[in-house]
């Protein structure tokens, strides 16, 4: 089936498309292919794809907006679900509900154009509202699970989890530990001037600094114990080391960047800093970036 629809009268008209590329839809720009991608645009498509690809016991993974992952160099002998056409939002009553597809940018924009505001703080983060729900993200200041009424999932079947249920932590939440799809989330908004947006978003865009240069996923590793990753890197020593074309970054040593290198190079240069944290200091850096695909061994 190439770029074809699914033939199945439940699945009728999802767009698919064979031999996806994951170095095309991922901030790090690499990795291999992937046998097929399946792009749904409604919660139900959604919901309807993960249970063909959960019943027929295929191998699958969910991609939103491809900023926090790693997919491997080699073949993917399975099924992605793409995010990217699951877009939409709605506003009532001080809900803002967000297909999960939609990005940061789009519910910016949104919330701009009708004077609409609490979310500034996103203001820069490449992601998907369902990524970022997943991994909890946010700024040191404030995580979107201070934003969150709930996410509705299908894990089987469609269900709303109410705040608590996430149970969100370090760039965590439930939905991590659990196989499933989340298809929209519920953000509390409150009325702003635009204006006011505007400058905030302003604000907090010129308060990310000088970003580093190459290819990236934002940070590799969570914050340990409250401590920034990045300035235990940095005190080891490995500001600026190579495996190949992956380089821990000069200008900001949470960031692993990639200039013209491969998937194996940044894998090995991330369990390389691991490693060396762990030798050097005892502590064990957790990775934040999630890995997609095989990753047999490394150089380093
Ligand atoms: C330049 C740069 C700057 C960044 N700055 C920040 C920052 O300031 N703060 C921050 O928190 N992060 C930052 N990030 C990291 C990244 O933007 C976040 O981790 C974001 O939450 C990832 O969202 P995504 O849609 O790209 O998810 P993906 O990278 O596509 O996926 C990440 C994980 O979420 C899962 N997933 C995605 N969507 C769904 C869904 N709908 N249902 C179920 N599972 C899903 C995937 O399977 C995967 O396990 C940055 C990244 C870059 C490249």
């Amino acid at each position: 089936m190439k770029n074809g629809i699914i033939q199945n009268s439940l699945l009728n008209n999802i767009e698919s498309s064979d031999n996806f590329s994951f170095a095309d839809h991922t901030t790090y720009g690499l990795g291999g292919k992937a046998k097929i991608a399946y792009f749904p645009k409604t919660e139900e498509e959604a919901a309807a794809v993960f249970k063909y690809l959960k019943d027929s016991g295929q191998m699958f993974i969910v991609l939103g907006n491809g900023s926090n992952v790693l997919a491997s160099d080699n073949f993917f002998d399975g099924g992605v679900i793409s995010t990217k056409y699951l877009k939409g939002i709605t506003a009532y009553g001080g809900i803002l509900r967000c297909l999960s597809g939609t990005t940061v940018n789009e519910v910016l924009r949104f919330c701009l154009e009708n004077n609409l505001g609490g979310l500034e703080y996103l203001s820069g983060i490449p992601a998907s509202i369902g990524g970022l729900a997943l991994m909890n993200g946010g700024i040191p200041l404030r995580h979107i699970e201070s934003d969150i009424k709930s996410v509705r999932i299908y894990d089987g079947k469609l269900i709303d989890l109410s705040n608590k249920k996430c149970k969100f932590g370090n760039k965590h939440s439930t939905m991590r530990d659990i196989d499933c799809i989340i298809t929209s989330v519920n953000l509390s908004i409150s009325a702003v001037p635009r204006e006011a947006s505007e400058l905030k978003i302003k604000n907090f865009l010129s308060a990310r600094g000088i970003q580093p240069k190459g290819k990236n996923c934002g940070c590799v590793f969570k914050n340990y114990n409250g401590f920034s990753a990045g300035k235990i890197i940095e005190d080891a020593g490995l500001k600026g080391i190579k495996i190949g074309g992956a380089e821990v970054s000069g200008i900001h040593a949470n960031f692993i960047v990639n200039n013209e290198g491969t998937a194996k190079d940044v894998y090995s240069l991330i369990e390389y800093v691991k490693n060396k944290v762990y030798d050097l200091k005892g502590i064990k850096l957790e990775q934040e970036v999630v890995y997609i695909g095989e990753f047999n061994d490394f150089d380093g």
